[in-house]
This record gives structure tokens, C-alpha cells and sequence, in this order.
């Protein structure tokens, strides 16, 4: 762990209600960069919402969020938060890849075109330029030459890595996993935490939330258990999956280990 390391991350008090539903209670994030986070917990507990509010694809009725030293999806004038316009927010987001669990690539389109899109779109990048990194990126998520392939045409593992090369085309800061293997046949889980591995050994940011425990342990510098929408416990992952301090933690341990 890089405590000295300037945060990624830094979320405060986050609070997010579905109607009278509080599904996030209170949560505080730290994610220092180069560090990769692991979000573990019970489905329902609020990791999906919580990745969403990091991003701001949901508002948080509470708390703050800052990533890379900025607040996400507002500016403070006078002491009060005002949400910016959707134009300044689709720019701070597309500082954060976000991979799901599956069914995100756009079918209809070849895998370069999935490629250079939003760099094109969103970065002004040039169609050669973005055809040169997208060979990169290829060969970075061990699929050179596929280009001219269309998803269906793919595995679903090699759909995942061409997901997450898309992620990377327009050079986040911080990347996002919502659970990028649970929609696999077990055969394919391999291939794509191996590329998350990778980024992550390559000191990308990464908050990653999973259900792969041993990936947790390998890889995390920091787990947090999530259980209805409160941090229960966070450390590193001997602490948190080897020996938990809290029930509750042990509770879910012994229900998916
Ligand atoms: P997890 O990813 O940990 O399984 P989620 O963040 O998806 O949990 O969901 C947490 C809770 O919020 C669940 O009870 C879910 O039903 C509820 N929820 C999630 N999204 C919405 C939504 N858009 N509207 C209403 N309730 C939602
Ligand atoms: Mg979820």
C-alpha cells in the first residue's frame, strides 16, 4: 500500500436513497492512486449503486465525492455544491473507464470500431491515431488482430478483454469493475482476471468489485466488505479475508469462501 500516493478516490459520507429506500448509509472510500480496491459483499448491499455514484451515472442525496482531487458532478461556488452541466460531466467521466458485467460492447459494430469510437467522440483523436492505440490496446488484452470481428463472433471472455481495452482507448485515470466475470462460463474467468492483473501490476487505479475471492488476495491493496450500504470493514486483504475483525465480515466469508 502507497499511503504517501495523492488519492484517486476520496469519497465522504455518501449517502444515496432509491425513494425511502437508503441503500448507501453513510460510506467513505479511499482509493490512493495506483492502488487497486476490492468491494466485496451480499447482493443487494449497495456495491453496484455505490461504482454508479463514483461515476455519477447516480446522484447522491449526501456526502461528497471527489476523484483525483475534483468533486464528481458538481463545482462549490460559495460554500454550496451546484451539479454541472451534462456536457462538463460527460467530460470528467470519461476520466473513468467502467467495465460491466457483460453485454457492453455495441453488437452491431466491428471491435475497432468499438475501439476508436470514444476516442474519436469524446478525446477528438484522429482516425489513424485511435487505430494505432486500438492495435495496442489489442495486443495489450492478447487479441491482436481481431479488429474486423464482431462480439457475437467472440467468446465472452474475449469479449471482457475487448470491453476493458475500450475502457482504457480514452486513457481513464481510474477504472471501474462491476463485477466483470460473474456473467462467464468458469473457463473464461481466467483470461480476464489475468488482463486486470496486468493493469493493475501496470499501476492503473482500480476500485473492482467481485466475488473472486482469490483474486481479492492477490491482487487488492485494500478490501472493503459492503453489507446494507455500510462500510463494515476495509484493510488489506489478509486482514479483512484472512482474519476479519467483524461478524459480519466473517459471516460472508464463510457463506462464499
Ligand atoms: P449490489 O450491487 O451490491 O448487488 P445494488 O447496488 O445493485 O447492490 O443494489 C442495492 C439496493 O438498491 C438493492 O436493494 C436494489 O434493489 C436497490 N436498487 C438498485 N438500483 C435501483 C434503482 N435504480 N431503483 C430502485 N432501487 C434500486
Ligand atoms: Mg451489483
Amino acid at each position: 500500500m502507497n499511503e504517501t500516493a495523492p488519492l484517486m478516490v476520496r469519497a465522504r459520507g455518501v449517502v444515496k436513497n432509491f425513494g425511502a429506500v437508503p441503500v448507501l448509509r453513510g460510506v467513505d472510500l479511499d482509493v490512493h492512486a495506483g492502488e487497486v480496491t476490492c468491494v466485496i459483499g451480499p447482493s443487494g448491499s449497495g456495491k453496484s449503486t455505490l461504482l454508479r455514484c463514483l461515476n455519477h451515472l447516480e446522484k447522491i442525496d449526501a456526502g461528497e465525492i471527489e476523484i483525483d482531487g475534483r468533486l464528481i458532478g458538481y463545482r462549490r461556488h460559495r460554500g454550496r455544491l451546484h451539479e454541472l452541466k451534462e456536457s462538463a460531466i460527460a467530460r470528467r467521466r470519461a476520466e473513468i473507464g467502467m467495465v460491466f458485467q457483460g453485454f457492453n460492447l455495441f453488437p452491431h459494430m466491428t471491435v475497432l470500431d468499438n475501439l476508436v469510437e470514444a476516442p474519436i467522440a469524446v478525446r477528438g483523436r484522429s482516425r489513424a491515431d485511435a487505430e494505432r492505440t486500438a492495435a495496442e490496446l489489442l495486443a495489450r488484452v492478447g487479441l491482436t488482430g481481431r479488429e474486423q470481428a464482431y462480439p457475437r463472433q467472440l467468446s465472452g471472455g474475449q469479449q471482457q478483454r475487448i470491453a476493458i481495452a475500450r475502457a482504457l482507448a480514452v486513457e481513464p485515470k481510474l477504472m471501474l469493475f462491476d463485477e466483470p466475470t460473474s456473467a462467464l462460463d468458469p473457463e473464461l474467468v481466467g483470461e480476464v482476471l489475468a488482463v486486470m492483473r496486468d493493469l493493475a501490476a501496470s499501476g492503473m487505479t482500480m476500485v473492482v468489485v467481485t466475488h473472486e475471492m482469490s483474486f481479492a488476495k492477490q491482487v487488492a491493496d485494500t478490501v472493503v466488505l459492503l453489507d446494507d450500504g455500510e462500510v463494515v470493514e476495509s484493510g488489506p486483504p489478509q486482514r479483512v479475508l484472512v482474519d476479519p475483525e467483524q461478524p459480519r465480515t466473517r459471516a460472508f466469508l464463510s457463506r462464499v469462501q
